[in-house]
Formats: C-alpha cells, sequence, structure tokens
C-alpha cells in the first residue's frame, strides 16, 4: 500500500485465446506456504466478461492467474509483473450461465509470497450500473439506470427500509421508471437486476440499494392571539417524528424558536398591535439524522383578538341548545372560534351547562323565540311575550341578555320587526342542514360559497350538522377565516345592529370613492 502510485495503478489484460492454448496443459498444485493473503475481487463487467482485480504493492511482483471449471483443477491462464497498485485484467473468454473459479499466486524471485481465495464466478448479465433515483414533483419516485446488453427486462424491487423487505414492485423493457405509488414523508430503498431473454438464471445480480425520500407535506397552520400570546396551531404531518417552529426575526430572517411533538405553539414574546410571522415544518428523524419536511408558508398574525384586516364569517346554529351543542362548543374551542347560538327560550333550561360553556368561550347566544312560533301569524303581545320569555331565560343562565334575535323560520314583516325590539338576524349562506341531514352536504355547502361577512345558518339539533362542524371549523380556520359572532363582525365590518333592522349579511362595506 505505501508504494501505491496512482498514475501506473493499473493495467489491463486481454486473454487471447493464443495463449490459452499454450498454458492449457499446465494443471497446478498451488504451493502453500503463502505469507500474506491478496484480496482477489471479480465481477461481471460487460456482457460475457470477467473482471478481475487486486492490488499490487510492489514493482518486482508477479502475479500468476488461475482458472478453474470446478474449484479444485486449475490452470495458469496469465503472468502479470512489474506494476504497483490496482491491477485488472479481464477474462473474455467466458460463457453465460458457466462456472468458474478464479485465484491468484503472488511471486517475488521465484518464491511464492502471497495466495488469494479463490473466488468463484457465475457468468450472468451484468448489474445495471448506474441506477440512480430522483424525487420527481415531490411525489413521485423516477428510478434510471444504464441498459444492458442482452438484457430483456428489468425487475424492480423496493422497501420502506434499506435492509431486508424487498417486494417485487415491477418488471419492465426500458430503463426508466416511475413509481407512483408512494407517499409523502417516506424513504424508499430499491434494487434492480436485468434479466436475459432465453434464461431466467442468467439473470444479473441484484444491484446495490438506492434511495429517495419523499419530503413530509408542510402542516397547515393558523393562529390565534389572546391573552398576551400568539397561539399557533397545526396539521398532524403524516412521518412527523417533531415539529420546527420559526419566527421571523427584526432583520427579515426566520429563528428556530421552538422544536416540539406537539401540534401547537404559544409564543409570550409578542406585543400587542404588532404583527408577526411564523413557519413551521414537520421533522422526521431518518437513521439518527434529522430530515426536514416542507415549510408552511410564512403565516403572519398581529397581535390583536380580531384583524379586521383578515376574513371572517359568523357561523350560527339555531333551535337550541341541545343534546349536540356542547360537541360543537368545544371543537369551537379547540380551533380559536367562535359561534352564536340563536336559542329557543324552551331548550334552555335542559342545556343549560352547554349554554355556559358557550358563553364562556366567547361564543354570542341570540334570541330564537321561546317556542318557534311563526311571528307573523301572532300578535305584537305573543311576540313580546316569546322574546321576553327567552331573555329571562337567556339571563338566568348566563348573566346578561340576548342583543340580538332571528325569526324562526325567517319568517318577519314590518309588525314583527318593530315589535321584537332587537336587531334581525337573518342569513346569507343556508346550509339546508335541517332538510338533508347529510353531514357532507352541509359542508360543502358552506365551504363551497363561504366568503368574508357571510353569516351561515346551521341547526345545533342536527347529529349531521354536529358532525359537519367537527370538519368545516378546522378547515375554515386552516383557508385564514376568523369564526366571530354576529356581533363582532358587525363591529368590525363597521355596522351598528339596530333595532327592528334586518342583516343578511356583514360584509366590508364599499369604499366611496369620489
Ligand atoms: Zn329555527
Amino acid at each position: 500500500m505505501l508504494k501505491k502510485r496512482i498514475l501506473s495503478s493499473h493495467f489491463m489484460c486481454v486473454l487471447y485465446s493464443i495463449f490459452l492454448i499454450f498454458v492449457c496443459s499446465f494443471i497446478l498444485v498451488i504451493p502453500v506456504s503463502a505469507e500474506s493473503v491478496l484480496q482477489l475481487q471479480t465481477q461481471i463487467a460487460d456482457y460475457r466478461s470477467v473482471l478481475l482485480q487486486w492490488e499490487s504493492e510492489q514493482m518486482d511482483s508477479s502475479f500468476y492467474l488461475y482458472r478453474s471449471f470446478d474449484g479444485s483443477n486449475y490452470t495458469m491462464m496469465a503472468s502479470l509483473s512489474g506494476q504497483a497498485g490496482t491491477v485488472k485484467c479481464y477474462d473474455h473468454d467466458v460463457k453465460m450461465g458457466k462456472t468458474y473459479y478464479y485465484k491468484i499466486v503472488q511471486m517475488e524471485h521465484d518464491k511464492v509470497v502471497g495466495e488469494s481465495e479463490a473466488e468463484k464466478v457465475k457468468v450472468v448479465l451484468p448489474t445495471p450500473t448506474d441506477f440512480k433515483t430522483k424525487v420527481i414533483k415531490k411525489t413521485r419516485v423516477q428510478l434510471t439506470w444504464n441498459k444492458v446488453q442482452n438484457a430483456y427486462s428489468y425487475t424492480i424491487y423496493r422497501s420502506t427500509k434499506s435492509s431486508g423487505g424487498f417486494q417485487k414492485i415491477a418488471t419492465i423493457k426500458g430503463a426508466r421508471y416511475i413509481d407512483y405509488d408512494v407517499s409523502r414523508g417516506t424513504t424508499y430503498y430499491y434494487k434492480i437486476v436485468a434479466n436475459h431473454k432465453k434464461k431466467k438464471n442468467w439473470q444479473s445480480q441484484k444491484s446495490s440499494v438506492v434511495s429517495a425520500h419523499l419530503k413530509m407535506v408542510a402542516p397547515a397552520v393558523v393562529g390565534s392571539y389572546a391573552k398576551n400570546k400568539i397561539k399557533l396551531t397545526w396539521t398532524k404531518v403524516k412521518g412527523a417524528d417533531s415539529y420546527y417552529v420559526y419566527k421571523e426575526n427584526n432583520n427579515g430572517k426566520f429563528e428556530l424558536v421552538k422544536k416540539t411533538s406537539k401540534l401547537y405553539y404559544k409564543d409570550g414574546n409578542v406585543k400587542k398591535g404588532k404583527s408577526y410571522t411564523y413557519k413551521v415544518l414537520a421533522i422526521d428523524k431518518v437513521n439518527g439524522s434529522v430530515v426536514k419536511g416542507d415549510a408552511c408558508l410564512p403565516y403572519t398574525i398581529k397581535a390583536v383578538d380580531i384583524d379586521p384586516n383578515q376574513k371572517m364569517v359568523a357561523l350560527t346554529y339555531d333551535d337550541g341548545p341541545g343534546i349536540y351543542t356542547e360537541d360543537i362548543v368545544n371543537c369551537l374551542k379547540a380551533n380559536q372560534a367562535k359561534a352564536t347560538f340563536f336559542v329557543l327560550g324552551c331548550n334552555v333550561d335542559s342545556h343549560k351547562k352547554a349554554l355556559v360553556a358557550a358563553d364562556k368561550i366567547g361564543c354570542e347566544i341570540g334570541n330564537h323565540t321561546y317556542g318557534h312560533p311563526m311571528l307573523s301569524r301572532l300578535s305584537e303581545e305573543a311576540i313580546r311575550k316569546e322574546i321576553t320569555q327567552t331573555d329571562k331565560k337567556i339571563e338566568n343562565a348566563i348573566g346578561k341578555k340576548a342583543t340580538i334575535m332571528r325569526p324562526p323560520g325567517g319568517d318577519y314583516n314590518n309588525m314583527v320587526a318593530k315589535t321584537v325590539g332587537k336587531p334581525i338576524i337573518m342569513w346569507s349562506i343556508d346550509t339546508r342542514d335541517w332538510e338533508h341531514r347529510n353531514s357532507s352536504r352541509v359542508y360543502s355547502s358552506v365551504m363551497n360559497n363561504v366568503k368574508d361577512g357571510d353569516i351561515i345558518l346551521m341547526h345545533d339539533i342536527h347529529k349531521a350538522t354536529r358532525d359537519a362542524s367537527m370538519t368545516l371549523i378546522p378547515r375554515l380556520r386552516r383557508e385564514g377565516y376568523q369564526l366571530v359572532t354576529v356581533s363582532e363582525l358587525a363591529q368590525y365590518r363597521g355596522y351598528s345592529l339596530e333595532k327592528g333592522k334586518v342583516y343578511h349579511r356583514l360584509g366590508r362595506k364599499a369604499t366611496k370613492n369620489n
């Protein structure tokens, strides 16, 4: 090794048949007085040839190369000398499917100084070279390799472990394969073999393993501000061990502020009224090293309770409180959201707990009459009774009166409007949940239509509506909607709600030009 010279590091010898004839009769018994062990390496080089190579340490060594068909009767094939470094020698005189044994013996001044172990080589197709992976558009893996002469097809094996568990995924004829059946946040390992046209057992050896990692998706982040803290929450990412939270500093650079396995981060280092920008990405530990997923787009949030520059809508639930109300309240709470419940006076006492819970997280309680009559058919006195009885029930439960009302069935006229003594809140999106009782229809009727300033009509007495709310609320939050009460929506969009007036939506008022 010490005398290894780079410039003269290898030479080749091609074994001509004339030389073979010359040495063929020489059957050898290899001397046993070997002092050093030589490492002979063999490889199927090109189609029908075997590459033999070893290291030569000294210029004055010579090497005898022997070959056998059965592992016991060796024939000398070549004598090589005068080189230091890697010695390479090709045996082109081989047949597909046959097995050969090779040995080398090192000589110095006619004395045997070393010998290699016998190397058994079955001549098959060469293993495809330059086998490599490339992740395309983050969602699929492209495999490419060099074509092997006389290969009919290639079989690709895949595993999600670096060793073991490999399964055949495809046999194809070209030199390119795209694996679509992959998922983000996973590392895939591949091997390939070349198949011969004629015989199955002439296929190449399996290639060494190559891998491809599909980056984890970015988490979807939403934030809210309350009690002098910004709270970020994000969606769980497949394949993630933990998450890194970055915060933009004064120089516009993102600094790592938190490593967490949780799905939220609370930042107390904020000043009210200022905006802050964050990024969150998922982390996976692969073989001890950190693999980062895609970062979410920079998420900016202002340290104010409600940011009027952001989109906002009011979810409203009528006819409760009922057995599903608390589930909805819990979901709102978990998503830093609020809603408005237009309750029936007759239901308040039996579901008082739900109403108190809703009030506690900042939801608004509106008046939906006591017993759900069509108000236009009632006398003024009867209308007043419906309203005041319900106000009393609400006040008794949460300690405050309802300041807004919604008439049952949306039924009102001038007399009703005058008599109820409160702003009348209608809606701009009707989910018709009471009619179809189908949660995916509730969900899509909102998601397909929602825009800033909408008032969304639902009923918290239906299971389908509860179920839809569980996905609808986080989805709206992820889409950037602040879920506010009707009164907050009015306040931030510049409406002063007036008694007896009717409101359908509370969008941004058109800015006056001229
Ligand atoms: Zn109703």
